[in-house]
């Protein structure tokens, strides 16, 4: 339910896993426990549980992706350095690839306008700072924490 979060957590550099429909609790829980992360859920059962044994958790209420954007960063701060750190879809960390290296494998126009790009060696995406990058620059701004 929280896929779309899930994705943009990545794009601000979070190490995200996202846990599939095979999993139940228990695996979500061991999982958490295991890797040192932080659940992020709707189901406030899950979020009980998880505190129980002394995990982190959180509950994610809000239906409004730059709601639910702020309520994590708030808590955990997005590191500038990370941004753009991290394929979207499948989490892995992404390396950088000379130009040499999409040419043919990006769309003309892009390669001849840009300069930088990045790989993802796991799912072969690549990625660069394109017109989308934009839509994404605005949105961090706007859910960035003001300080008050
Ligand atoms: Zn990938």
């Amino acid at each position: 339910m929280l896929g779309t979060l899930a994705r943009w957590l990545r794009i601000l550099g979070f190490d995200v896993y996202f846990a599939d429909k095979s999993e139940d609790d228990e695996d979500i829980l061991e999982r958490a426990e295991k890797e040192k992360r932080i659940i992020l859920t709707r189901d406030r059962y899950l979020v009980a549980m998880a505190r129980r044994r002394n995990l982190k958790a959180l509950e994610i209420r809000s239906r409004d992706l730059d709601e639910q954007i702020r309520t994590v960063t708030k808590l955990y701060p997005v590191k500038e350095d990370k941004v753009l750190s991290r394929c979207s879809i499948c989490n892995t960390p992404l390396m950088r690839i000379g130009k040499d290296g999409v040419r043919g494998r990006v769309p003309d126009g892009v390669y001849l306008r840009h300069e930088e790009f990045w790989y993802c060696k796991e799912c072969k995406r690549i990625y660069w700072k394109g017109s989308h990058w934009e839509k994404m620059r605005e949105r961090i701004e706007r859910v960035r924490p003001r300080s008050s």
